[in-house]
């Protein structure tokens, strides 16, 4: 049996990875610079190599240095973890699936992309990438967020993001970048009895994290719809427009919260959606208030005074 799987496993092929040379550099020459926590023996080896480097022509060094510092990049260990992270989740990705490794710039860009063109784009920091262990562990969870981009079910749309009103936005936007890490981050913990004791406890202690950072993003006690909005986790994950409509209702939207108009202002018990109310008057609104989105928020009186 155990065979069995290793075959299936291998019969899957891994997605090709394009590394940035400008990652690859950064990586090998912070772990050059890192020198005294580092393995003194391949520090050396590089230093001897460098220095033969610059006995060659001015022409020849450039690509020389390339494959130079591709080759320790190797040995820094880095395409071992994404080939074997990308290999555990090989069947939830498509099998034309590319993957490019890019510089992020800071801590916000971190993380996995796919594009429309359906390439994943992985972007870190070489800070992370020093930390094999902590890479491993957020490339991990990235991975099966980015698989879930690729499922048809999971309905990915972050142009739906767009829509939101610039005042609300990106609270939203934090809300459900932590609901979505939450998700995946269950779906791990629950693969972890396969795993060893203080991985399966350091990725309770990563879930434990993000609930809580999770509830200080959500305003007021969202706990059973949270509760019920994750019921069908590990199997199945919530899709993304149900993930946005809970944090659009929970994620601190002044006008959610507290029921505000977003026309006249006023706190309301009466503000409703745009898009439940009747045609006549959506019409009537959005002619007359043109940032009107299908979220906004309208109170009973605004809406009575633009159907006249
Ligand atoms: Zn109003």
């Amino acid at each position: 049996m155990k065979s069995e799987i290793r075959n299936l496993k291998s019969a899957q092929p891994c997605p090709l990875v394009t590394y940035d040379p400008a990652l690859i550099e950064a990586l090998v020459r912070s772990k050059v610079d890192a020198a005294a926590d580092a393995d003194q023996s391949w520090i050396n080896a590089y230093r001897d190599e460098l220095d033969d480097i610059y006995e060659r022509s001015p022409e020849e060094r450039e690509s020389l240095f390339a494959s130079l510092d591709r080759r320790y990049f190797q040995r820094v260990g880095i395409p071992a973890i994404v080939e074997e992270c990308l290999a555990e989740r090989a069947g939830a990705l498509p099998k034309t699936c590319n993957v490019t490794m890019l510089s992020a710039q800071d801590r916000s860009e971190e993380g996995a992309d796919v594009n429309r063109a359906g390439q994943m784009i992985l972007r870190f920091r070489t800070a992370t990438l020093a930390d094999s262990e902590k890479f491993r562990r957020r490339l991990r969870r990235e991975i099966v967020q980015a698989a879930d981009c690729f499922n048809p079910e999971f309905g990915h749309a972050p142009e739906l993001l767009d829509a939101l009103l610039p005042s609300e936005r990106e609270r939203i936007r934090a809300a459900l970048t932590l609901l979505w890490a939450l998700t995946a981050q269950i779906r791990l913990c629950a693969e972890e009895p396969l795993k060893t004791g203080a991985t399966a406890q350091v990725e309770k202690e990563r879930l434990d994290r993000l609930a809580a950072d999770l509830r200080a993003a959500l305003c007021g006690d969202a706990h059973a719809p949270l509760a019920e909005l994750l019921q069908d986790l590990p199997a199945r994950p919530p899709a993304f427009g149900r993930m946005l409509e809970f944090c659009r209702r929970h994620a601190g939207s002044e006008a959610a919260a507290s029921g505000i108009c977003d026309l006249c202002r006023f706190p309301s018990e009466d503000v409703q959606t745009l898009s439940v109310l009747p045609d006549n008057v959506r019409r009537a609104l959005t002619a007359e208030f043109t940032s009107l989105q299908n979220m906004s928020h309208v109170c009973a009186r605004c809406a009575e005074r633009s159907a006249i």
